[in-house]
């Protein structure tokens, strides 16, 4: 079981950096002023500077230190988009366009890391979302003829096709998308923060933005000094209704995982799993299972929470590490036994049509902003930056036009709480009914 003694406030897979880049003091320009660095973050960062823009990153703690230094590493594309939050408003274009978004993220990604010469113990491996119970075979197979008609083409793997991979037999069957895989994002962000420093890109960090005016030169106030600049993104997803943008559009919510003590080599040769595909599971609240480069098993997701008013406080949540040691005993039942290493938690952006909240506001429409991740950012996060950077740079990319339109609105607090967390809530009860079936059947008698 994780208790606090594992758990690691910065996540499982960065420390601070050695070279702490040092605080703003003082006023400085540039061309393009972003704030957080995160994928989105930095990745604008480096095409800004590859244009030759002057370009000043503001990161309240260091690169890394949000949802890019603690995600659960899975690089994927559209497989598992939630159709049915968005598919009737957006309609069939729209759709086709945002899966061709998420797709294209993928290699984006993969490009990036042989550009910059990321070594990230990245797995192309492919991704599968699997079935625990008999009755989530029609839900999968509802969604892939959903997405086969959105152009985009999956591969139900049943029974004996997920034990000739050597999938453990808790999974099912399965929607297997071959594009994507998975990838220590600790050391994908850090290889993009050095890349970043090398193409000149002035990184503060231990710096919050504090507020910023708009006009057509925005002041962006921290502690101890101001950045003036002509455009400003705002790189914070999940953070950023606290700097008083999309407070009606999005939440963050909190997301937990809890990673094993490394795997013997007979535990891991007892797996099977050769290929060591990421792998989801298609509860109304997914699990995530994965074995990672140190041979660890790493579990996510399963139970989410919204801190009322939009808060991000970096706290523990036992609740959810309770509810991932009960998935890693029901999955993985020759692994009961296994130790924790650690157990940390983060914050992704959730909109309530499930897509990306990408566009601009201000007085002279030059503040820019990405969130709205759903969780499924570090190929889409990712590409945003990069695309935004463009758009700022003279030319919207193709894209970024797709995903640009109008994002559903939440409630105002106190209904905003009560209906998220309730949502959730209702989720949790139908997951939990499913998991004791599923228990029930595997009880000897
Ligand atoms: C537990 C967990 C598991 C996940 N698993 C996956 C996965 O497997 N696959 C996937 O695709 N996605 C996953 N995600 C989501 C993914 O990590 C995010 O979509 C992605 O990292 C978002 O990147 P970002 O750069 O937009 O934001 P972030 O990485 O959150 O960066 C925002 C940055 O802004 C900084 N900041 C905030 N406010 C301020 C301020 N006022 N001043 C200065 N700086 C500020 C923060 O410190 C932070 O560094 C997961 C997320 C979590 C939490």
């Amino acid at each position: 079981m994780a208790n606090l003694e594992k758990y690691r406030a910065l996540g499982g897979w960065v420390e601070k950096p050695d070279d702490m880049q040092p605080a703003l003091e003082g006023d400085v320009n540039a061309d393009v002023v972003i704030v957080g660095a995160g994928f989105a973050g930095l990745l604008a960062a480096l095409e800004l500077a590859r244009q030759g823009a002057k370009v000043v990153v503001l990161e309240r703690e260091f690169a890394g230190f949000g949802a890019s230094g603690r995600n659960a590493g899975y690089l994927a594309g559209a497989g598992g988009l939630e159709y049915d939050l968005f598919l009737k408003d957006i309609g069939t274009e729209r759709a086709r366009q945002i899966i061709r978004y998420y797709e294209d993220a993928v290699p984006f990604v993969e490009g990036k890391l042989e550009e910059h010469g990321i070594d990230c113990d990245y797995n192309p491996s492919g991704i599968i979302r699997a079935g625990i119970h008999p009755s989530q075979e029609k839900k999968i197979r509802k969604s892939m003829r959903v997405s086969a008609g959105l152009g985009l083409h999956t591969e139900f793997l049943d029974g004996a096709q997920m034990r000739a991979r050597g999938i453990p037999p808790a999974f099912l069957f399965g929607e297997y998308t071959a594009t994507g895989g998975t990838l220590d994002p600790g050391k994908y962000v850090m290889g993009l923060r050095r890349a970043a420093l090398r193409a000149g890109v002035k990184l503060y960090e231990n710096t919050p933005v504090l507020s910023y005016t708009e006009g057509p030169v925005i002041q962006v106030k921290t502690p101890h000094g101001v950045v003036s600049a002509p455009a400003l993104m705002l790189a914070t997803n999940a953070y950023t209704p606290q700097l008083g943008l999309l407070a009606n559009t999005v939440v963050p919510l909190r997301v937990s995982a809890i990673e094993t003590e490394p795997l013997s080599a007979a535990q891991l040769a007892s797996l099977g799993w050769a290929r060591r595909e990421g792998i989801v599971t298609v509860h109304w609240i997914m699990e995530s299972h994965r074995l990672t480069a140190r041979n660890t098993l790493l579990v996510t997701t399963k139970r989410l929470h919204y801190p009322y008013g939009s808060k991000t406080p970096n706290v523990p949540d036992h609740d959810q590490y309770r509810e991932l040691s009960a998935a890693l005993r029901d999955r993985f039942p020759t692994l009961k036994d296994i130790g924790i290493r650690a157990c940390w938690s983060g914050y992704i952006s959730f909109a309530n049509d499930a897509l990306p909240v990408v566009g601009t506001t201000g007085t002279n429409q030059n503040i820019y902003y990405s969130a709205g991740c759903s969780g499924h950012g570090v190929a889409t996060h990712s590409m945003v930056g990069h695309l935004i950077a463009q758009r700022i740079g003279g030319t919207e990319p193709a894209l970024l036009a797709a995903v640009r339109h109008e994002t559903p609105r939440t409630l105002p607090e106190p209904f905003r709480w009560c209906t998220v967390n309730g949502a959730l809530a209702g989720a949790a009860v139908m997951d939990n009914w499913l998991n004791r079936n599923v228990r029930d059947a595997a009880r000897p008698g």
